[in-house]
């Protein structure tokens, strides 16, 4: 099973209802948790060799380092073209008509923001955990950036993957399963 797949699975599972308005506050945590240890199960212990492949742990391990190294960059012009092409895709139905190819960010400066609002765009709106679009943010629902490792102050775009509200409060244990499961997400969205 592969994350994506996973991810499309769970989303099914919920007729694209998050976990605390099926289950509630207290069971939708356990839900969480038990997801967090099937996506730990496969990496406990384990290299990325052992738990995915070892073909595909090394693209993973190729896009990671080229993403970070590459993180200032992420929206500027060192785009490959298919890079360019998912995230025009990405951006269909969005009203972003900014993006010309980066050059507008050039003098970029890390506002959190702004660059949240550049993530709610880039990911289309849509919560990458339960799946849902969320076009009018409300108090009540709202998107929001959230940081893959967790590190506030590491607003790399690599690190950065959009949650709405419910799921963000659903990621603040078993973190570091997390860690891995959307790093793997991020790794995915760039290997179409
Ligand atoms: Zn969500």
């Amino acid at each position: 099973m592969t994350t994506k797949n996973f991810g499309k699975e769970m989303a099914k599972l919920r007729k694209g209802k998050t976990f605390i308005e099926l289950y509630g506050k207290k069971k939708a945590k356990e839900i969480g948790k038990k997801i967090s240890k099937k996506v730990s199960k496969r990496q406990k212990g384990k290299t990325w060799e052992e738990s995915w492949g070892e073909e595909s742990a090394n693209n993973a391990k190729k896009k990671l380092s080229k993403r970070s190294s590459n993180q200032k960059n992420m929206l500027g012009k060192n785009h490959s073209e298919k890079t360019k092409k998912l995230f025009s895709e990405q951006r269909k139905g969005s009203k972003n008509p900014s993006w010309k190819g980066g050059k507008s960010k050039e003098g970029y400066s890390w506002n959190f923001r702004k660059i949240s609002k550049e993530i709610r765009e880039r990911d289309n709106y849509q919560c990458k955990l339960c799946k849902r679009y969320i076009k009018t943010q409300t108090k009540k629902e709202f998107l929001t950036a959230h940081h893959i490792d967790y590190n506030k102050l590491n607003n790399s775009y690599s690190n950065l993957i959009t949650l709405c509200s419910k799921c963000n409060s659903i990621v603040n244990f078993s973190r570091e399963e997390w860690e891995i499961y959307f790093n793997k997400i991020m790794v995915d969205s760039n290997d179409n």
